[in-house]
């Protein structure tokens, strides 16, 4: 049977050299050897980040990056901001919810972007707020959030500004120090170019006053815990020792290609998926819409399950449908990650020859 490509928005495909680094011999995680790539990850994980910040590797999906930021900067009884576009906002909310984070929501419609003017207001008229939590990539309407100007709202108040980028970094640009973002969630299969397995927190230095400070109590998740280990380059508790083989693997591979181009990549794939489908007739969903992700309204009288099912059944490529209000009206195109002209031309073709056939 010929396997399936992934077109989803994660997990993502990984290239052979990532999988066969991946398949290497389990190191012991407390001898040198492993310390060297441990070392090389951390040190080049910063380029992709562009940040001089700490970067920390948890052995655990996206979620576990978001929940170190929220114990980690926040204390129960402070108010945050949430910024809420979609699935992943939401998350930032429950997450706040669920370790007693008293929220200030800004609720976008689910396919626009935020308005950094409201973020000012808001951050002006409540000047006790913590930290504003927003997303880089809104997966679940493939929408990109202005980071850059969220940055300079942020930035002249005592907030943190915390960035889920699990689906965003390494597709969208992103200038983590440039800009002022002070952390941002990451994770190893999305545009990491890996499989799921490993969640990545960079935490800039008005960040870094603010853990050392916390007084929540948390354990696995504990910076100050991982900070001290990471200066002897090693982890708290036994990492995924090979995930991370793939990860120095692929983000070498990312750094020899050279963030802008890779960025580039992205926004030309995203033309050419954004024009192809346009060309089909059919309706763009985000109004802001990412170079990592293109979503298409499903036409009326289309099913969508059925489009879905035969391209995984007939073309063996794999899509998304949409999640919560969304399922059944959108289908998500993923471009993230190791992703080039040819295969998002093919994946266009297939979408075509299914819409033709219903
Ligand atoms: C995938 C994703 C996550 C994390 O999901 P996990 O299943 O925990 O890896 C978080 N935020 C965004 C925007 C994502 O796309």
């Amino acid at each position: 049977m010929k396997d399936k490509r992934l077109f989803t928005p994660g997990p993502t495909e990984v290239p052979k050299e990532v999988l066969k680094a991946i398949s290497g011999k389990v190191m012991h995680h407390r001898k040198k050897e492993f310390s060297g790539i441990f070392e090389n990850v951390i040190k080049n994980s910063a380029k992709v980040f562009r940040s001089q910040g700490e970067i920390f590797l948890f052995s655990s999906s996206g979620t576990g990056a978001m929940e170190a930021s929220v114990v980690n900067f926040t204390s129960p009884g402070d108010k945050a901001l949430v910024i809420i576009s979609g699935k992943f906002g939401q998350r930032w909310a429950q997450l706040c919810s669920a370790f007693d984070v008293e929220t200030e929501i800004i609720d976008c419609t689910w396919g626009e972007a935020v308005d950094p003017g409201k973020v000012r207001e808001c951050l002006q008229s409540n000047p006790d707020i913590k930290a504003v939590f927003a997303t880089l990539l809104e997966t679940s309407t493939a929408v990109v959030h202005p980071i850059k100007e969220l940055a300079e709202a942020v930035r002249d108040t005592n907030a943190l500004l915390i960035v889920d980028a699990v689906s965003g970094l390494a597709c969208e640009e992103l200038e983590t120090d440039q800009w002022g973002v002070d952390i941002v969630a990451a994770a190893s299969h999305k545009a990491l170019m890996n499989p799921p397995g490993l969640g990545l927190l960079c935490v800039g230095d008005k960040a870094r006053q603010v853990y050392e400070k916390n007084t929540r109590k948390c354990y696995y998740w504990d910076l100050k815990k991982a900070s001290a280990s990471l200066k002897n380059l090693q982890t708290p508790y036994t990492p995924a020792v090979n995930m991370v083989y793939g990860l120095d693997k692929a983000i070498e591979m990312l750094l020899k290609e050279g963030m802008e181009n890779v960025w580039q990549r992205h926004r030309d794939l995203a033309t050419i998926a954004r024009e192809g489908l346009k060309d089909m007739g059919l309706e763009l969903f985000a109004l802001s819409p990412s170079n990592g992700l293109t979503a298409v309204k499903v036409p009326e009288g289309k099913d969508c399950k059925k489009i879905l099912t035969s391209l995984e059944e007939d073309a063996r490529m794999v899509f998304a449908g949409g999640q919560s209000h969304l399922k059944g009206k959108i289908i998500r195109v993923a471009h993230m990650g190791w992703c080039f002209e040819k295969d998002i031309r093919r994946a266009l073709d297939a979408l075509k020859k299914e819409l033709d056939k219903q």
